[in-house]
């Protein structure tokens, strides 16, 4: 609870990081002696989010709920429930496995370096904006490419940001959002629009804005076996 409101956060940890090329899934992998997914669990834990909803693969929910939720004792993840084949099917589970509540914060549980201050900032604009994204602005120049991969647009790089979770909605708005989604699915796939985050769920379906908002650069998605090095170095002064 905060400012009278009532906070959910949805935790995803049920793709298969294909990526890794490893035989255990990089949200169970350890670092520092505890599994990956443990610690944005353990950010939510700790802060004014009223409770976690694990979103896991089928087959995952005896191991999650034993090996990490009951062992590291994170007393506020409620429900565990089963994901779904692309990102934004585990999502839809999450949403709706919420209790009534105010503002959703949806993140990947692969992205173990979250911290309070993150979530202080996003609380302060999903107040004023209802829709808001942690994100830092682009280092690099990006290029956008062209079928053939010949370069066809710079965008000016003070304009560009690379986006992470949390990505945080009031309920309602990220509600209808997913509603509409699930029932316009084909038709997007038809058009071969790839829903690849959530505020672009909210912005095609809803034409709602959303508010960027400064995450931090060692927020980090896991996701090649080099991130796992990184990982491990940055959590070295998150004393958990
Ligand atoms: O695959 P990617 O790295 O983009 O996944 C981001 C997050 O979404 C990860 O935490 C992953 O476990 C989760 N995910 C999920 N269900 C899927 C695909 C990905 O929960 N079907």
């Amino acid at each position: 609870m905060i400012n009278g409101k009532r906070i959910a956060a949805v935790v995803l940890a049920a793709g298969n990081g294909r990526r890794m090329q490893s035989s255990i899934k990089k949200q169970y992998m350890m670092i520092r002696n505890k599994p990956v997914i443990y610690y944005s669990l353990k950010t939510f834990e700790d802060s004014f989010a009223d409770e976690i909803i694990l979103v896991v693969s089928k087959g995952e929910i005896p191991y999650c709920r034993d090996e990490i939720v009951k062992r590291y004792d994170l007393d506020r993840v409620t429900r565990i429930v089963e994901g779904g084949k692309e990102r934004y099917h585990s999502v839809y589970q999450g949403i709706r496995a919420c209790s009534p509540c105010d503002y959703v914060y949806i993140h990947d549980g692969a992205r173990p370096m979250l911290t309070g201050e993150m979530l202080n900032r996003l609380q302060t604009a999903v107040e004023t904006y209802g829709a808001c994204v942690a994100g830092m602005p682009s280092k690099d120049t990006v290029k956008i490419a062209d079928e053939n991969g010949m370069v066809q647009l710079t965008p000016d790089r003070n304009l560009v940001w690379t986006v992470q979770t949390p990505q945080v909605f009031s309920y309602s708005v990220i509600k209808e959002a997913y509603e509409r989604l699930m029932e316009e699915e084909q038709r997007l796939l038809a058009e071969k629009i790839a829903i690849t985050d959530d505020a672009m769920v909210v912005e095609t379906l809803l034409r709602k804005k959303i508010r960027l908002v400064e995450g931090d650069y060692r927020n980090i998605k896991i996701t090649t076996p080099e991130d796992l090095k990184i990982a491990e170095e940055f959590l070295k002064d998150f004393n958990r």
